[in-house]
């Protein structure tokens, strides 16, 4: 029988899809310069960022063929899981040779999701030679960039904002690669942070407000980029620093015999902008981002909200023999949050206790839906399962990252309602949101978000979600929690605040929001 093997990817996919919120990170990305294994750590690096992308994935060497005196990049790049794509590992070991490459995981914000001529890296060979780019974020005067490629006679392989990039280096009049860079990246606006293989170098650029996180670590005498630290931690690498944002980092041969990469601050801005949802939910909280412990400031995250929005009393706090009110997490995304709401609830109510009712399942199999089926039932069904005894006539808090249209949450209330608990409380680690991302977050239209369906009338979303109460960390609350470790730090927040940082070149878009230059 003749394996479809396309179908199964999609299947995958749809799995995958069971098993995230309704928003999505974009990508993650990878480079290392200088290791006869590139390709292996970047699939493992790969691996280590899989949560910031399950589209599709990909990765481009640079070999050096002795016999032609040249240099070739390679390429391998599919829809899927890093697990599925490179299922083969004569990939690794045979097709993807060379000492240094970059590698992507996809989940697209522009460009169609399906299409595979939009999976990065992209490359390209141009006069100069060999180009291969990875891009995290979103670039906001896309259609601008695009208009005047094309009108120049720019052939447009990909329908996504970061193909424009490699164009506008390989067009660029300037000598060296790093002035083509700087030159390209003098005409970008937007979030990104890119790694870009060259037949000679691996540099990153990040952009002026580091919205996304972009880290530089070493393992032996190679160099890395990468999304988040946890990519360095599963090869055993040291974290070095932030690429800083505004910051180009070149690394070469000179860079790894000097043990100096150049550095070249190319764009200065007043404050930066981290993406705070990257705290929130997207990071991973093993990770070390914006140059902060995830963990940490997500704890700081629950500590807020249980100040703010604590959970209820039993119905007699005298009374021994009323059982406690138990917090449990949404696992995963919730876990460290919970820990830091229900350390710091407890300092004043001693009638609570922490608790899994909610068990989530790591291995997912296929779903066959028959007609007249629930799918999205189906879905959180398969997500997680209830345990009864613990959830069984108590007042239960139930501590989440965001409510974004509201439906999963919904489905999961109905799921902790079959164990017959006493009360349902819901306490979110973020404040409503009511405005959609530009900067390299895949949200939902505005009319979908629960938030804006209910004019941000908390009773309202409440009713909706069949809880006994909810409670949202306020933006203020929110902003106390994360780290300003240095003057310029700051973030943004304009799915909560619908104050965007960054102009946006749609004209439609700068009607509806405030921008805030
Ligand atoms: S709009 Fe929200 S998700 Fe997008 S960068 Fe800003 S804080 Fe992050």
């Amino acid at each position: 029988m003749k394996i479809d093997k396309e179908r199964i990817l999609r299947r995958r996919k749809h799995f995958v899809d069971c098993y995230t919120k309704s928003i999505h990170s974009n990508c993650g990305v990878f480079g290392i310069y200088n290791h006869p294994e590139a390709a292996i750590l970047t699939y493992y690096g790969l691996h280590a960022l899989q949560h910031r992308g399950q589209e599709a994935a990909g990765i481009v060497t640079c070999e050096y063929l002795e016999d032609k005196k040249k240099h070739h990049f390679n390429v391998h790049k599919g829809t899927g899981l890093v697990l599925d794509v490179f299922a083969d590992e004569l990939i690794l070991t045979e097709d993807l040779k060379g000492n240094s490459a970059i590698g992507h995981n996809r989940y697209s914000t522009t460009g169609a999701s399906g299409k595979r001529n939009n999976i990065q890296p992209f490359k390209v060979n141009y006069k100069d030679g060999n180009l291969a780019l990875s891009h995290n974020g979103n670039l906001t005067n896309t259609n601008y960039l695009r208009n005047k490629l094309s009108e120049e006679g720019t052939i447009f392989q990909t329908t996504t904002d970061s193909e424009i990039i490699l164009h506008l280096i390989a067009k660029s009049k300037e000598k060296s690669i790093e002035d083509k860079l700087l030159d390209a990246f003098s005409q970008v606006e937007g979030a990104y942070s890119v790694c870009i293989l060259t037949d000679e170098k691996l540099i990153a650029v990040r952009d002026q407000y580091g919205v996304r996180p972009f880290v530089m670590g070493s393992f032996e005498d190679s160099y890395i980029f990468s999304s988040e630290t946890t990519a360095l931690d599963i090869l055993n690498a040291d974290y070095i620093r932030d690429v800083e944002p505004g910051e180009m980092i070149v690394i070469d041969k000179d860079a790894i015999k000097n043990k100096k990469p150049t550095s070249i601050i190319f764009k200065e801005t007043e404050k930066f902008k981290h993406c705070i949802f990257e705290y929130i939910y997207f990071s991973r909280p093993d990770s070390q981002i914006f140059e902060e412990k995830v963990d940490k400031v997500r704890r700081n995250i629950g500590r807020n909200l249980a100040i703010e929005q604590p959970p209820p009393d039993k119905d007699n706090p005298n009374d021994d023999d009323e059982k406690k009110v138990i917090v449990i997490n949404v696992p995963d995304s919730s876990n460290t949050a919970t820990l830091g709401y229900f350390n710091e609830a407890i300092k004043t109510n001693k009638n609570l206790k922490h608790e899994y009712g909610l068990i989530r399942s790591h291995y997912v199999g296929r779903t066959f839906i028959q007609p007249g089926q629930d799918n999205r039932k189906l879905k959180v069904k398969i997500k997680f399962n209830i345990v009864k005894g613990v959830l069984f006539n108590r007042k239960v808090v139930i501590v989440d990252d965001s409510i974004v249209r509201g439906n999963t949450l919904k489905l999961l209330v109905e799921l902790i309602k079959k164990a017959n608990p006493k009360e349902i409380h819901l306490r979110i680690t973020s404040p409503p949101i009511v405005s959609p991302c530009y900067y390299g977050m895949d949200f939902p239209s505005r009319e979908e978000l629960i938030a804006n369906q209910h004019d941000g009338n908390i009773e309202g979303i409440r009713k909706e979600l069949d809880v006994d109460s909810l409670g949202y960390l306020s933006l203020e609350q929110l902003l106390d929690a994360v780290p300003y470790t240095e003057k310029k730090t700051d973030y943004c927040t304009a799915c909560f605040s619908c104050k965007y940082p960054i102009a946006i070149e749609d004209v439609e878009h700068k009607e509806k929001e405030n921008f805030e230059d």
